[in-house]
């Protein structure tokens, strides 16, 4: 693999940069091996105090991980029930779009096909807050169409030599099946079987910040151990605009292994039965528990 592959760029780049695999090519074998032992350490560990099994098991989604690592009160926090924010349905639509058109759809990829195409996969929540907007959504709809003109206008062509697949489910057992971590990518390239390096791109919704590559780290990480063979990139998509496309080094499947590790240790306590920690930040403002949470509240005040 190039390691001039872009740290910004576009999708198309990247799959143009990326050499065909070796036969046999064995790429990661090492921090693979490494980054399991860590997590099987750590996932026994914590199952001792967690006391977690496989028909009980501590179940960690992308999201979950997150919220762990950066606040584990949030992490147990129910969300708020406010219904789609225009934002979410502006990135469900991205998402839709996205999904299309590496299926490589015949038909033009407009909004009105993107939203069809979430109801026909069992969601239609896009479709029906749309319809409660009525007349008041034709700004959301135009900068919808916007963003997935500007997408499809990027999206390069994808040959068959990739094996484009969308919503692939990824799942790592530890501790014997008391620990899983699930995923399913956005859209997965290449690797085994195909004799292309593995692409993990993620869709995004809201806007960029750096703390969104954790998703497609992570993901990375588990496709890997799934394959025996770390994807060659990740390409993180955004609603906003913007492609954020990395080569996939040793040291970014580390960071992810340390920080699912910090995760599952973070949860074991929670498990046995003590209360999470809270750690404020920016992140308190958009947090459904922030009316209840005395650190949270305090951090907001401050920093108003
Ligand atoms: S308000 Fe902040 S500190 Fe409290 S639970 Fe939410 S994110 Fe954590």
């Amino acid at each position: 693999v190039p390691a001039n592959v872009a740290t910004r760029g576009s999708l198309a780049d990247v799959l143009s940069s990326l050499a065909p695999a070796r036969p046999g090519a064995t790429g990661g074998v090492r921090v693979l091996a490494e980054v399991r032992d860590g997590l099987e350490h750590a996932a026994a560990e914590a199952t001792e105090l967690g006391g977690w099994a496989p028909d009980d098991p501590l179940r960690l989604s992308k999201g979950t991980v997150t919220w762990l690592v950066r606040c584990p009160r949030r992490a147990l926090a129910a969300e708020d029930g406010e219904g789609l924010a225009d934002d979410l349905v502006l990135g469900l639509v991205v998402d839709a779009a996205a999904k299309l058109a590496t299926l490589g759809a015949r038909r033009p990829i407009t909004v009105q096909a993107a939203v069809a195409y979430l109801t026909a996969q069992g969601d239609p929540a896009v479709a029906d807050h749309l319809d409660d907007l009525g007349p008041s959504a034709a700004p959301v709809l135009r900068e919808a169409g916007a963003r997935v003109a500007r997408l499809t206008g990027a999206w390069p062509g994808i040959d068959g030599g990739w094996w484009p697949r969308v919503e692939e489910p990824v799942r790592a057992r530890l501790a014997g099946g008391a620990v899983t971590v699930t995923g399913r990518l956005d859209v997965l390239l290449g690797g085994p079987p195909t004799d292309r390096p593995g692409v993990v791109v993620e869709v995004k919704g809201g806007r960029w910040y750096d703390g969104m590559r954790a998703d497609g780290h992570l993901y990375a990480l588990l496709v890997g151990l799934r394959d025996g063979l770390v994807p060659a990139a990740v390409v993180t998509v955004v609603a906003d605009g913007t492609t954020h496309a990395e080569r996939i080094r040793p040291a970014l499947v580390r960071h992810a292994g340390e920080r699912l590790e910090l995760a599952i240790r973070a949860a074991a306590p929670v498990a046995a039965g003590e209360p999470p920690d809270a750690r404020p930040g920016s992140h308190c403002s958009h947090c459904p528990a922030r009316t209840d949470c005395a650190a949270g509240r305090t951090w907001l005040a401050e920093a108003r």
